[in-house]
């Protein structure tokens, strides 16, 4: 597997939440921030994209009366709130980290600006790029795939639960299988569920490898920095 010099990182919000998957958890943070801060120490350039699952997604209030537009709204702050949270855990590890935000948001933090990104993650320091795309309608997963093609990721690495994409959810099904690597194409063929479509997509058209990992296993991040065969890696 090649070695990565630049990613985006996707954690999802649920990452942060703890057991239930809901709030803000200290342990998850702390343990989610000192991987990045041991990988970022260690050389790799993070940018990172983190969800707001934790906290609102605008789809779940859709059938509670909410207006959708301004649903995805309260999800693109919800992701703000994370942003904020995990950069004072990856500094407290003694790395920079700073917050961009994709819609205007002083002074919570800067307007996402991606030659200012690219210098900090330069310098060593993480980029964490709050607020998904902007826009209703999208997903983390889907700004998570556009900021990769903006800085010239090497890799857009998803950060999840599983340690790669089974050929059956490994949840429910114990003959599932793990694929080291696939294409697009398989990936699509047998519409195995790697990001949403959008991400999907944007990732085949700049061909951005996608590495689904487990994050939860401690030194996986810095492990792919060293070029180890982790998780799966889906490319052209
Ligand atoms: N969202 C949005 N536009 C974006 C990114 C996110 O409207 O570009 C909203 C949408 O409501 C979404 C929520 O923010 O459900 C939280 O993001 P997501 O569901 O991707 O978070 P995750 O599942 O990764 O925690």
């Amino acid at each position: 597997m090649a070695a990565y010099k630049r990613v985006l990182l996707k954690i999802s919000g649920e990452s942060l939440g703890g057991n239930a998957g809901k709030g803000l958890d200290t342990a998850c943070l702390a343990a989610v921030a000192k991987e990045i801060a041991d990988a970022a120490k260690a050389g790799l350039q993070i940018g990172l994209v983190n969800g707001g699952g934790n906290i609102f997604r605008g789809l779940q209030g859709v059938d509670k009366g909410f207006d959708r537009v301004d649903g995805d709204r309260m999800g693109m702050l919800a992701t703000v709130i994370n942003a904020l949270a995990l950069k004072m855990f990856i500094k407290a590890e003694g790395v920079p980290a700073e917050v961009f935000t994709s819609t205007p948001m002083e002074p919570v933090a800067p307007y996402y600006m991606r030659d200012k990104v690219v210098r900090l993650l330069e310098k060593g320091g993480v980029a964490i790029l709050a607020g998904g795309t902007g826009h209703p309608f999208f997903t983390t997963d889907s700004g998570a795939a556009l900021r990769a093609l903006e800085i010239g990721a090497d890799a857009l690495l998803k950060g999840t639960r599983v340690d790669g994409v089974y050929t059956a959810d490994p949840e429910k099904d114990p003959s599932a299988v793990r694929y080291e690597e696939l294409t697009f194409d398989k990936a699509l063929a047998d519409n195995l569920k790697v990001m949403d479509r959008t991400a999907f997509a944007l990732c085949e058209q700049g061909n951005i490898p996608i590495v689904v990992f487990n994050m939860t296993v401690p030194g996986n991040l810095t492990r792919l920095l060293e070029g180890k065969a982790i998780g799966t890696v889906v490319h052209k």
